[in-house]
């Protein structure tokens, strides 16, 4: 009873202080799981709100770099990129790799550690990021109606246990396999001074187990903490440390996160270092060939002879006016290579580009379907990028040995692609260029830049791209695949962004 009292008191004694403070300084943000105050700033008549701390209440997972003051939020099918005194907001969906550009009318700030974003312009964008009806009140209360667009399942309520670490080193940077008995339902990392540390957020863990692991590969130390309702890990990390990604792997309770190496490590004055990196060999890998002919279009074309014809076009135009640069060709005739052969020739030869050329087909024959995209290796998120993969993929079946390739199931893919994602920039930067150069000078149109696992690429430890021409099993395209003007066509719109991304790739490079 007096505790009731003296709760009441203080409530009565504070509550105009409180309401001040939450008027002036604070925002309310209200969510399912109830209520929190966002540190504000003001300028110029403009609120700003802190989006770290914002996430921290939502339960978003975010990684922030406070060297670089960029944050990126991590929703299931979203992530948003946020850089501090910048005005604009990158949002890239999870299903396709598609890139939306936000301006804001004006920049954002970097205070304290945390990224302020101006009130009333972010709203739209954390609406669509999120896929949840994001409310803003008389400017001092955002409401978030509904559950984030894919939830923890009920089962996984409750504490979670870390149970253990493991380590593996591998070409790219180091691996850490996380162990508990439930999904971990959200997390924060932060990067600063070398120090990585990533908070995962109600989980406890058996710190005295952690604390006789001493890490391995780029971690040069761990430290964990049980921190309130949550678990703190502080990583120690090399010189060599560039980005780290945390994933939930579907349908494992373990927890893995990447850290990846820097591509150009050493400094550029380092000679070696530049000639190692030098854009000097680029592969190109015509898909199928001999007994396996590809998909097979209208009047009989055959996949095989089209890749082919674009992919020496697109050689013989590299060779002529690109003459510093190597061309190295997967196959130059009608024969059959495995898909695990084509990689290897690339690696052997230390390609710097690897260009896989496809056409897409479907069963029914002629069809409405038309149109290129450009593909990179990542997990596949929809149903039409996951179907083609399988149909490239299952040429395996012409194979001595399909057994040598691992399903590419989620953790799978995470393990094999590792050595990819030091290459994901590079490799979506080119395809960026393909799919503009394509659009613009060919009479195909573009269906996108998108993602999913094929064989071809899991092999190449380059940038690399898989492009589907075009479809065969449709009148137009087809005819204009077949043909020499088509064929070169394609070859010259693929050498343009060829040529635009060497600018790119060596620039970058000088700057890295
Ligand atoms: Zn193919």
């Amino acid at each position: 009873m007096l505790k009731k009292f003296f709760l009441i008191l203080c409530l009565f004694l504070y509550l105009p202080l409180l309401l001040y403070a939450q008027n002036n300084n604070k925002l309310t943000l209200v969510t399912a799981e109830g209520t929190s105050y966002l540190p504000v700033y003001e300028r110029q008549g403009t609120i700003y709100f802190s989006i770290n701390h914002f996430a921290d209440a939502a339960s978003v997972s975010y990684y922030i770099n406070e060297e670089t003051k960029k944050i990126e939020l991590k929703y299931p099918d979203h992530n948003l990129k946020i850089t501090a005194q910048n005005p604009f907001i990158v949002l890239s969906s999870k299903n396709n790799s598609v890139e939306k550009v936000y301006q804001l009318p004006t920049t954002t700030y970097f205070i304290n550690n945390n990224i302020y974003v101006p009130l009333r312009y972010t709203i739209a964008i954390l609406r669509e990021a999120s896929g949840q009806d994001i409310v803003l009140e008389n400017d001092s209360k955002l409401v978030i109606k509904g559950k984030p667009e894919k939830v923890v399942p009920e089962e996984n309520a409750g504490i979670v246990n870390i149970t253990g670490l493991k380590f593996e080193e591998k070409a790219n940077g180091t691996l850490i396999r996380v162990n508990t008995n439930k999904r971990i339902p959200s997390y924060h990392s932060i990067y600063k001074n070398g120090l990585l540390t990533i908070i995962f957020r109600k989980v406890n863990t058996d710190v005295k187990k952690i604390s006789g692991i001493h890490g391995g590969g780029l971690v040069k130390d761990i430290k964990a903490k049980n921190i309130g309702p949550d678990t703190q890990f502080e990583f120690k990390v090399s010189k060599e440390y560039s980005t780290s990604e945390v994933l939930n792997v579907e349908g494992s309770k373990d927890i893995l996160i990447t850290l990846h190496n820097k591509i150009f490590s050493a400094p550029v004055d380092n000679d070696k270092n530049k000639e190692k990196w030098k854009f000097d060999v680029i592969v190109l890998d015509a898909g199928h060939g001999g007994k396996d002919t590809g998909a097979i279009g209208i009047n009989g074309v055959k996949e095989k002879d089209i890749n082919l014809g674009i992919t020496l076009a697109l050689g013989n135009l590299i060779e002529k006016n690109m003459k510093d640069v190597k061309v190295v060709y997967t196959r130059k005739t009608d024969n059959f290579v495995e898909l695990y052969r084509r990689g290897k020739i690339a690696n052997e030869n230390n390609g710097k580009l690897f260009v896989s050329i496809h056409c897409n087909s479907t069963p029914d024959k002629p069809t409405d379907a038309t149109g290129f995209e450009v593909y990179l290796l990542r997990p596949g998120r929809t149903k039409e990028a996951i179907a083609i993969a399988e149909r490239e993929n299952s040429v395996i079946q012409y194979e001595d040995n399909p057994k040598r390739y691992e399903k590419l199931t989620d953790e799978n893919f995470i393990l094999v692609s590792m050595a990819h994602s030091a290459y994901i920039r590079y490799s979506e930067k080119f395809s960026e260029l393909v799919d503009k150069d394509y659009s613009l000078d060919t009479d195909i149109s573009s269906r996108g830049v998108k993602q999913a696992g094929f064989y071809v690429l899991v092999g190449a430890s380059m940038p690399s791209v898989l492009i589907e021409t075009g479809f065969i099993s449709n009148r137009h395209d087809a005819k204009y695949l077949s043909s020499s003007k088509g064929q070169k066509e394609i070859a010259a719109a693929i050498f343009n962004a060829l040529k635009n991304y060497r600018k790119y790739y060596e620039a970058t490079m000088e700057n890295e």
